[in-house]
């Protein structure tokens, strides 16, 4: 495995499209590391600078410890694996998986090692001699990663490789990705737009917008402490109120006024607060030592595991998810006390 360093990356392409704009990063040797943005905000980019598919304008990128910012891709021990699965469809399992190690001049036996060991390890044994056109989705998929993962990169990237799977078969590739990266100890860069398989996934992650990194950190971090309106919004989180007012720990916002647990750093103003959907407790009472509004059900979903309430508070939607365990089913038109603790009062920029 190797870390990854990229110093001040900028990319731009003839017109005036900003697709980098100055990226530092710092990746572990054998992180599952992953970039999650909207569509458009780099991330493609960002990994075909990695492997050298691209230049960058400005900036530099070390791969174990060697700048390789003007290696061609073929001499960097780095592999992709593309959304669009890029199999030769009228060649066999063996051959597509095959194919790097013959072209790296491999010797025929330990090629045959290497495509049956990965094939069993993938669970891909019994369909070595099929032809790629007469597999399914899944099955494709995991032959592109078989064929990565054969020629034993320090570093796989991979670009949205699960979104074109449907649901089921998405989440147990997630797991068996997860498992295979870290069996093998390799470094993983992982590019996706979806913030639950972000989450679920990674080591840490990168959120990015624009072309910029918004903020980088382990997934509970980027959730529970979102940095900014952006990426709190990215994360899914919609209880999001414009700051009015400050004094000592209460925080005027629409809603009313809520006590925080931390006291403020002094001089600062503004910005936005964000109460996690999840961490508001619906009752007849308020709990004891947590802050106490009064609310109104405006919708009800059922999720199956959890229900999730609109709420009115002072004239504002309040969104709440309440475990569908042990829990009392409120109705629409229900007036209920609405309960949030002072820690989970979040004043981001
Ligand atoms: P993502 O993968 O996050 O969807 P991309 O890295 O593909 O984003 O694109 C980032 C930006 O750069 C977009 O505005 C896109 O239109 C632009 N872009 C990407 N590749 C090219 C290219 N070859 N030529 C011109 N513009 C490009
Ligand atoms: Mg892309």
């Amino acid at each position: 495995a190797s870390a990854i360093t990229l110093r001040n990356l900028h990319k731009r392409f003839s017109g005036d499209a900003i697709a980098l704009d100055g990226v530092d990063l710092e990746i572990r040797a054998g992180e599952f590391f992953t970039l999650l943005g909207p569509s458009g905000c780099g991330k493609t980019t960002l990994l075909r600078l990695l492997a050298g598919l691209e230049a960058p304008n400005e900036g530099s990128l070390t791969i174990g410890g060697k700048d390789v910012t003007e290696t061609p891709p073929h001499l960097r021990s780095v592999n992709t694996v593309f959304q669009s699965y890029a199999l030769f469809p009228h060649l066999s399992v063996h051959d597509n998986i095959a194919f790097g190690l013959r072209m790296k001049g491999i010797p025929a036996a330990e090629r045959e090692r290497r495509v049956q060991e990965i094939a069993d390890f993938i669970k891909l044994g019994s369909l070595l001699e099929r032809r790629v056109n007469q597999l399914s989705g899944g099955q494709r998929q995991r032959i592109a990663l078989a064929r990565a993962l054969v020629c034993e990169p320090d570093v796989l990237l991979l670009d949205e490789p699960l979104s074109a799977l449907d649901a089921g078969l998405r989440t147990q590739l997630q797991v068996e990705l997860q498992r295979t990266q870290k069996r093998l100890g390799m470094t993983f860069v992982f590019v996706t737009h979806d913030q639950d398989e972000a989450m679920v996934m990674s080591d840490r992650i990168a959120v990015l917008d624009s072309g910029i990194i918004q903020q980088v950190g382990p997934p509970h971090e980027v959730y529970e402490r979102p940095i900014n309106a952006f990426v709190a919004r990215f994360m899914g989180h919609v209880n999001l109120f414009d700051i009015q007012g400050i004094h000592d720990v209460t925080v005027t916002t629409a809603l009313g006024e809520l006590a925080m647990e931390a006291p403020l750093q002094p001089g600062k103003h503004g910005g936005v607060m964000l109460i996690r959907q999840e961490v508001i407790e619906l009752g007849p009472t308020v709990s004891e030592g947590y802050n106490g509004l009064d609310g109104v059900v405006k919708e009800r979903h059922y999720r199956g595991s959890r229900i999730e309430y609109r709420l009115e508070v002072n004239g504002q939607p309040l969104m709440a998810t309440a475990s569908n365990l042990g829990q009392r089913l409120y109705a629409v038109g229900d007036r209920i006390k609405v309960s949030i603790h002072p820690e989970d009062v979040v004043r981001i920029e």
